[in-house]
């Protein structure tokens, strides 16, 4: 090994897991990023996102960036000043839109929920109802809590009262349904380090026709140079001009990445994440211990579990990746200390993940004299 950093099993709330392929199709040998063998896989990505996203926008392609940067791009073109932005937010990626809104000079109208509850939908379709509203941001996907949203009647109200909608796709992108054309979502992004089980790095997005429109009526210039959709267009749209040098290692991960998760096949890789997030949530009470997320709202690739009382979850979190070699995430915001929350994403959803997450949780469980049956969890877990 060149460096001298551990070899983890990732069932955090990302990065996951990156299959030997994808590694390897880093370091493919480098061309031009104006190279026509390098415009071939351009398009190849495009049209791969096209699939996962359900879309036939135009405007689908990776920003150079994380997951963040997508929400960037949507926000710095779709939004002006004055603008009125609702905004769901039940988590912490909720309330980094509104942090971009208020920056960008919108009216935020928040509808919040407690981390950990859905997005109360008459609320938000009131907010949506209250006044001219220009657009309708929520997290499809919250990995700070594990809820999982149905976008559908908020996309519908916000629809009807001619405004866009954008999703933050970053978590559920890969490992559940995301279907954009059918939901009626104007602008979606994602990342590359969750559900693709590609190195962070870019963010898979896409934007709707209407979306486009919106931009080219703006009456201010975007307030980004790097992500002002016009200027993208040039490189990524027909005419291939330069505008920053594409991150090619990048894009090779990714369009390697995308093969796989389309070789597997959508439905297989989504039942594929339910079935093994099932078997957690059946190991899990052997080890005392509960989702925080009722079951009808679990996204399937971000499990939020409940911690004892006063349990030492820093400590028992650092044997978990000292000792059992695994990394697995803490609890952000209110739900800090008291939940872990546990990652099987992509690459990482598979049976074997969970089996060794259950026996290193209920190993450091019983060390702090908590009751946890491992032998009953596992059990539990492969039935
Ligand atoms: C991880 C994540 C982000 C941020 O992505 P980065 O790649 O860390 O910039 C945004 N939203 C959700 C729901 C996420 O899970």
């Amino acid at each position: 090994m060149v460096l001298d950093v551990p070899e983890l099993l990732l069932l955090g709330p990302g990065p996951s897991p990156v299959p030997d392929r994808t590694l390897a199709a880093l370091g493919t040998p480098l061309v031009g990023h104006l190279d026509p063998a390098f415009l071939e896989l351009m398009d190849e990505v495009q049209t791969n996102l096209r699939s996962l996203f359900c879309t036939e926008n135009t405007f689908t392609l990776p920003v150079s960036g994380t997951g963040s940067s997508g929400m960037d791009l949507c926000l710095v073109n779709l939004v002006e000043p004055g603008d009125r932005v609702v905004i769901g937010t039940h988590g912490v990626f909720g309330g980094r839109m509104k942090d971009l809104v208020q920056r960008l000079g919108g009216e935020v109208v928040e509808v919040s929920a407690e981390f950990g509850q859905s997005l109360d939908v008459e609320a938000m379709v009131g907010a949506i109802q209250g006044g001219p509203t220009s657009l309708v941001a929520f997290v499809h996907a919250e990995t700070s809590t594990g809820v999982l949203t149905d976008p559908v009647p908020i996309a519908k109200a916000a629809a009807d009262a001619g405004a866009l909608v954008m999703l933050d796709c970053v978590t559920s992108l890969g490992g559940a349904p995301v279907e954009l054309d059918r939901w009626g979502i104007d602008a979606a992004f994602s990342g590359t380090q969750k559900c693709l089980s590609v190195p962070p790095g870019l963010a898979p997005l896409s934007l709707s026709a209407r979306a486009i429109e919106r931009i080219s009526n703006r009456t201010s210039r975007p307030p980004s140079w790097y992500l002002d959709v016009g200027l993208l267009n040039g490189y990524w749209g027909g005419d291939r001009v330069y505008h920053h040098t594409a991150p090619v290692s990048m894009i090779y991960a990714l369009a390697s990445g995308l093969q796989r998760v389309l070789e597997e096949g959508l439905e297989l890789r989504f039942a594929r994440h339910r079935e093994v997030a099932a078997a957690l949530y059946r190991g899990l009470e052997p080890l005392g211990l509960e989702c925080l997320v009722p079951a009808a709202e679990r996204t399937p690739m971000l499990t939020t579990v409940v911690l004892p009382e006063g349990f030492d979850e820093v400590t028992a979190r650092r044997t978990i990746r000292d000792q059992h070699r695994i990394e697995i995430g803490g609890g952000l915001g209110s739900l800090k200390g008291r939940v872990w929350r546990i990652g099987l994403m992509g690459h990482g959803a598979q049976m074997t993940s969970v089996t060794r997450v259950l026996t290193a949780m209920g190993d450091v469980l019983r060390e702090a004299g908590h009751p946890a049956d491992v032998p009953a969890a596992t059990a539990a877990a492969r039935t």
